[in-house]
Formats: structure tokens, sequence, C-alpha cells
């Protein structure tokens, strides 16, 4: 009677269980392939419980999810994953056993992936995301100076030779005698361009503009009432932007983001410190309730307390921008070892509002500005302790008519001038040819 009964009883259960415990639904997936990393991201109403390994010959990334829909999403997104991704070459997903749904992506070369969780926020369910970085990060330096010069004379120019070389910033006495420097110590020091101190600050140097267009990836960034989205139209004034800057003499730009995925505010500033800017422009545009609200602005960081309540709501609201493009804790204390954090900023501080007053200046001839001064606030992207830095709001894309012009390929080119004017007139009052540098040898 007994054993009838736990018969009976485990039936139930079985019957039960499931409808207890119904797999959890995928609401949307998503595949943002970049040189940088390769991210996936599959969102869902519910927390995913999920275990990643690797496997060799041939490599192979294994994720498990479980108790979860093998539905739609998740066959677009294997879809999705075609050949163009520089890490991984294809995918396939399916049942490995009851109540495990199991991906499986091969892979092209050698990756180091990070699979992680993040929280509910603004239009986003719970989200895991699969970042895949490549084993050897690609080096934005190198990437600048492998591109082509335009003239022969700029080679000697480029980076390591634009500021003092790091040998200056050596204690006099821990010098070792010229012959010893030569012999078997080279491959710890960058390139000397010169071996008179003096001469590089004499003869005029290539400039490196660090041009960073706003949001990207999960990170849409502000949303039109036509529906264009910041991240695609920061984008493409930073290209045209970037076009500009390289058709001026001695002076070669770099994008920050070169393709719609997600960069963390600190990652920003560390690509920008890693190609030794002398210049950082952050690329973005407003966004208000009020859909009147019209007009330029330029930002720059303040160590102390916004200079008004709507700075500060700006700096708040463009500081989200981690949580919603999603940054893995991991790789957010990589950064910041990575960045000085305990320098002053004082003297970038000064130098970003003189560059921003000029920009303001410039874009004060093509648009209405929105305030008639450069305000300041904690913006996390501004935060390079030996960079000058600043933030351009082109518009309101919450403005139909300004969202419009956004739009428009001539105005897009006018405020790319405007910035390229505003740089120009700066360097004409503040020559960088003496200006310190921080060696950055990581
Ligand atoms: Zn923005």
């Amino acid at each position: 009677m007994l054993r009838a009964f736990v018969k009976f009883a485990a039936l139930l259960a079985l019957l039960w269980f499931p409808h207890a415990q119904a797999a959890i639904a995928i609401s949307s997936t998503r595949f943002w392939p970049a040189e940088d990393y390769t991210r996936l991201t599959i969102e869902s109403r519910k927390p995913i419980r999920h275990n990643m390994f690797t496997l060799d010959n041939p490599d192979r990334l294994v994720i498990d999810l479980e108790n979860v829909e093998l539905g739609d999403p998740l066959n677009e997104l294997i879809k999705k994953i075609g050949d163009s991704d520089p890490y991984i070459k294809s995918a396939r997903v399916g049942h490995f056993k009851p109540g495990v749904v199991r991906l499986v992506l091969d892979l092209k070369a050698e990756v180091k992936p990070q699979l992680f969780d993040l929280k509910p926020v603004a239009e986003y369910g719970y989200r895991l995301v699969l970042d895949v970085y490549p084993a050897q990060p690609p080096d934005p330096l190198m990437a600048l100076l492998e591109q082509p010069e335009s003239a022969a004379s700029e080679a000697a120019t480029l980076p390591y030779a634009t500021g003092q070389p790091a040998i200056t910033a050596v204690d006099e006495d821990k010098l070792l005698p010229a012959q010893d420097l030569s012999a078997g110590k080279s491959g710890q020091l960058p390139p000397a361009p010169d071996t008179t101190p003096n001469l590089p600050e004499m003869r005029a140097r290539t400039l490196v503009i660090a041009i960073d267009a706003g949001h990207g990836g999960e990170d849409p960034g502000a949303r039109g009432r036509y529906g264009s989205r910041e991240k695609d139209v920061t984008l493409a004034i930073a290209r045209k932007v970037k076009a500009m800057v390289d058709g001026t003499p001695n002076m070669r730009g770099v994008l920050i983001r070169e393709g719609d995925f997600f960069i963390p505010l600190m990652g920003r500033v560390a690509k920008a410190r890693k190609v030794n800017a002398d210049l950082f422009i952050s690329i973005h545009a407003d966004a208000f309730i009020k859909s009147k609200a019209r007009g330029s602005s330029v930002f720059a960081l303040s160590e102390h307390g916004a200079t008004s309540t709507a700075a500060r709501w700006l700096a708040k609201k463009e500081n989200e921008a981690d949580l919603i493009g999603g940054v893995n804790i991991a790789m957010k204390d990589l950064y910041l070892a990575r960045t000085l954090l305990d320098l002053s900023q004082t003297a970038a501080i000064n130098d970003s509002m003189k560059l921003a007053k000029h920009v303001l200046n410039e874009l004060g001839d093509i648009n209405d500005l929105h305030r008639g001064h450069v305000e300041q606030a904690g913006f996390a992207v501004l935060k390079s302790p030996d960079i000058p830095s600043i933030l351009v709001e082109t518009a309101f894309i919450s403005n139909p008519s300004e969202e419009r012009r956004l739009n428009d390929n001539d105005y897009q080119t006018k405020l790319a001038n405007a910035i390229l004017s505003g740089i120009k007139r700066y360097f004409a009052q503040n020559p960088a040819l003496s200006k310190p540098k921080i060696a950055l040898l990581n």
C-alpha cells in the first residue's frame, strides 16, 4: 500500500514539476561583431542559469543554458552569426539533455571569452552577455602607425615621437652610459626618434585627435521621434570629423568606436590614452522630454560638482551608458587599474575649457546654442588626466527639426567642419609643441 502511494506521489511530481518550472522564454537575441570584441546578448524575463567551457581540436566555445525554451530568438541568433565575424566561424544550438540547451560556437582564433549577467535596466530585461575578446588584442597605436603616410616627413613625428621621449622622464642619475643603453636594453624602450631631446619640440609634429562616437551596440543612446538613434548619428558625424582631421596637415584622427558596438566609458578613455591623443572629442546628440528643446552644447569635466542642474542631469544620463551598454565588472576593474585615478585633472580641465569655448563658438555659426557658455559636470568619458577632453551635444535628436538635420549629410559635414575649426583655433592659441606628455609604456 505504501509503495503504491510512493509511486502515485512520484507520478504526481512528474506531472506537476514541469508546470512549476516552465522553461524560460528568450525574448530576444542580439549579435554585435567587431574587431575590438564580439558580443552576443540573450535577453529574457527571468535570469538564466548557465555554464561555459572550451573544447580543443577544433577550438570551440560551449555554453549550456538551463531550462530555456529553444525557440525562434535562439535560432535567429545562430543565423546572425555569419562568417563575417572576426572570431566566430559558425554556431549551432540544440537540446543537449533534458532541461539543458547547448550553444556551440566554432572559433576562428584563440579568444578570451567572458560570460556575465546584467540585471534589467531601461527597456531591457535580464541579459546574459557573452563577450569574445581576441587573445591578442589589436593595438590601436600600431593601427595608427600602419595607416598610409601622406608625406614621408610625417613618419618620424607619429605618437611616440610626439611628446617627450620616455627616456627624458628617467631620473638623470639612473641613466646608464649611452653604450649600455644600446647594448641589449633597446627592447625595453620605445623607439627613440632623436638623440637630441629638444629637437622634437622645435619642429611641427603630428597631432592625434581621438574622436569618440557616443553610445553604440546595446546602447542606442537617445531616440528621435522619427526613429533615428543617437549611436548612428554620432558615428556618422565622427567619421566625417576623422576624414577632415586626416585631411589637415600634421593632424591624424583616431576613431574610438569604428562600428556599431559598445565600448565602456573607461575603455574609451583608455583607448585615447593608448594612442597618446592630444585631444579627445566625444560626440553626442541631446534629448529632452519637451520636443521644443534645441541647440548645440559643449561640455567639459568638472572636478567639483556641476555648473548647473541641467548639466548634472545630462552627465548622469550620459554616464548611464555603461549600465545600458552592459559592462562586465571584471573589465571595469581592469580599466580602472590602467587609468591614473589620483592625478589632478586641473591642467587638463583648463585646456578642455579653452577647447570647448572654441568649438562652441564655431557651432554658434551653424546652429542655435542651447546655452551661450560652456558647462561642466562629472562626465566619466572626459576623465583623462592628461588629455584635454570635451563632450559635444551636436543638437537635440528629440527635436523633430534638429533630428532631421542630424540625419542630413550636408548638415553633418557642417557640424564636423565646425568641430575641426574649433580644434584648429585651439591649437593656434595653445601650441602643443612644448606640452609635456606622460609617457605611456603600459
Ligand atoms: Zn549621448
